[in-house]
């Protein structure tokens, strides 16, 4: 394919100026699109509204805004077929390299990896026992996991057909091992442990048993990206639709070279074992390395600032009404560890509450999503500002300011 076909075939793609590769800047990275160059605005064709992201990637506000690397990715990569048997090898053994860690595969989302681990950990090769998953004829396998690590996200253990065996503390976790055990799952955002990560993979070793930690939501710091399988877990997935900023329908499973090509036996190409339905195509894995390893590449120091310069401009602007108050709150993580704007005024003077506000944001024009967060027990408007195009910044200075005002 030559260069100018590549770019005649991007003309329709709002984004096709900032793929051509030449702008990597963290600044152009999020630059708007040009709208004399947008030929079909396929938003205003379906009638479906453009929201402004001020919180935290959300599955339902479409996750993260791709890197322009990725799109490049996506692109550029359209026009061939590929051989996806090879293609999620050579990228898994690409990425492995980039991770520290012996294998790696992309899958359609951190949810997608939980469950492709854990049939990992129940088939490995076994050709027959890849074809029944989750029927299983005898005892159910077990899957161990805290009682405080229980979230959402666990079905995909369950509809593996295995059982979630809950433990508290690391005497129950050591008797909960016997031989239906296949997995143990650590949740690495939960609010509290009764079993520390170290005693956590310790145990696992001992008992022989792997160990699988979900970890999608989990960067920055982008040292997370190595820390868990140093410290021992077997597995770790995370999200590429989160803060990677690639494909929201992509995610990375890593770790153990067995259980990953065990796992890609459940998954497609390979055809009717549980994880087909859950196919990613050849587009969203060139993708997802290209976001990998443009996050790998990132100035984080010089990001962390921008964010906090954001914060500083929608402060300013927001404190020019009576009695309104901003300040940084870094949330501690592990998951959306990152700086947003909280806004407090006096209730007698602006007369809001930080839910009025926020719905007034949301169901203005521009829509903009926001968060209503919790200090010392009161209710206050969390701006997030990490998901903001550099021009979207001011958009929502001016649209908090312009509420708050009008509430005196
Ligand atoms: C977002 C999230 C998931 C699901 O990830 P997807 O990539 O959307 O499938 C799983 N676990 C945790 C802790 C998450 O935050």
């Amino acid at each position: 394919m030559k260069r100018r076909e590549v770019i005649k075939g991007l003309g329709l793609l709002p984004l096709s100026g900032a793929m051509m590769g030449n702008l990597l800047t963290a600044e152009k990275a999020w630059s708007a699109p040009k709208s004399k160059k947008v030929k079909r605005d396929l938003f205003d064709e379906l009638g479906v509204t453009r929201v402004i992201n001020a919180g935290v990637t959300m599955t339902f506000l479409s996750g993260s805004l791709m890197m322009p690397e990725v799109m490049e990715a996506i692109n550029s990569t359209s026009h061939d077929f590929a051989n996806m048997y090879e293609l999620q090898d050579k990228v898994g053994a690409k990425m492995a390299e980039m991770l520290q860690v012996e294998a790696a595969m992309v899958t359609s989302g951190a949810a997608c990896a939980l469950l492709l681990g854990t049939a990992a950990c129940i088939t490995g090769k076994d050709a027959e026992k890849i074809k029944i998953i989750p029927n299983w004829p005898g005892a159910r396998p077990e899957v161990i996991m805290q009682k405080s690590h229980r979230y959402l996200f666990d079905q995909a253990i369950t509809t593996c057909g295995a059982k979630i065996i809950e433990i508290e503390g690391p005497d129950e976790m050591e008797k909960a091992f016997n031989n239906n055990t296949v997995m143990a799952l650590f949740f690495n955002a939960a609010g509290n442990s009764s079993v520390s990560r170290e005693d956590f993979v310790a145990l696992c070793k001992k008992h022989n048993i792997p160990s699988f930690i979900d970890a999608a939501a989990d960067v920055p710091p982008v040292e997370n990206l190595f820390k868990y399988q140093k410290m021992g877990f077997d597995m770790v997935t995370f999200s590429g639709g989160k803060m990677i900023r690639g494909p929201q329908s992509a995610g990375l499973l890593f770790g153990r070279k067995d259980l990953i090509e065990a796992a890609k036996l459940n998954h497609s190409p390979h055809e009717a074992p549980i994880g087909r339905p859950m196919k990613v195509n050849k587009e969203e894995i060139f993708g997802m390395y290209a976001a990998l390893k443009s996050y790998l590449e990132r100035d984080h120091k010089k990001e962390w600032n921008d964010w906090l310069s954001r914060i500083e401009r929608i402060r300013k602007k927001a404190e020019q009404v009576k009695s309104v108050k901003g300040e940084t709150n870094v949330n501690p993580g592990p998951a959306n560890a990152f700086p947003s704007l909280y806004l407090t005024w006096d209730q007698e003077v602006v007369k809001m509450t930080a839910n009025d506000v926020q719905s007034a944001l949301q169901k203005g024009t521009p829509s903009i999503v926001a968060n209503v967060g919790n200090k010392d027990g009161n209710k206050v408007l969390n701006v997030g500002v990490v998901l903001l195009r550099p021009d979207q910044v001011e958009v929502v200075a001016n649209r908090v300011k312009e509420i708050l005002q009008q509430a005196i």
